[in-house]
């Protein structure tokens, strides 16, 4: 593996990090948009405000905010891009394997996490239904996620085609001798191993066939 794929690879995940700091999801309701997300805020979970963006405000402030844990599926991808960024700094052969294998955890979970913010938001449509009067929570996904969703599948591309196109090239640099040489030859009768290009064994004379 080379700095320079080493590098490029760093560069990407460094990106993808990056984009945790984007928009990553916008909750409308009845079309208006009432919250949006960065990957970070699903990460460490966090408080809004439902009533005051949709101009409920005077319904009484204590009822209003909602509190939201951290999103597990975004959190899982967050460590996998943090964990892959890592590994490409470790010294080991299977270090990149590594680091693909975390490319497509972050990738998986980041899909996953689909499943669980839509899902989240219907349930809570259905708490708030008395309130929002049975309009419905609608989930827009940002720039962020697809930018990790892209960063990820990228990452993954790039390191299996890396490690899939390798043993190809290293075949010769691995056997630079037997290129355009004969394998090595012993004398049939001591077991000397015998000069390439010698008729006569050096040890005990014997002629090589
Ligand atoms: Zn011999």
């Amino acid at each position: 593996m080379s700095g320079s794929k080493k590098t490029i690879i760093r560069v990407i995940l460094i990106i993808v990090l990056v984009c945790f700091f984007l928009p990553f999801v916008t909750v409308s309701c009845s079309g208006k948009p009432v919250e949006t997300f960065s990957g970070l805020n699903l990460v460490f979970g966090g408080k809004y405000h439902i009533a005051d963006n949709l101009g409920l405000g005077d319904m009484g402030s204590s009822g209003t905010s909602s509190g939201y844990g951290p999103q597990f599926f975004v959190l899982l991808a967050f460590l996998a891009g943090i964990v892959a960024l890592a590994v490409t700094f470790m010294k080991k052969g299977k270090s990149l394997l590594l680091s693909g294998v975390m490319a497509v955890l972050g990738l998986i979970s980041t899909i996953l996490s689909t499943i669980n913010i839509s899902g989240q938001s219907k349930s809570e449509s259905s708490e708030l239904g008395s309130v929002l009067s049975g309009s419905l929570l609608q989930v827009r996904y940002n720039i962020g996620f697809y930018l990790i969703l892209l960063g990820f599948a990228g990452t993954a591309a790039y390191i299996f085609y890396s490690i899939y196109s390798k043993p190809v090239t290293n075949i010769r640099a691995d056997n630079p001798v037997y290129i355009n040489q004969d394998p090595p030859r012993f004398c049939s009768n001591c077991g000397s191993s015998v000069t390439p290009g010698n008729d006569f064994c050096v040890n005990c004379g014997q002629k090589i066939e």
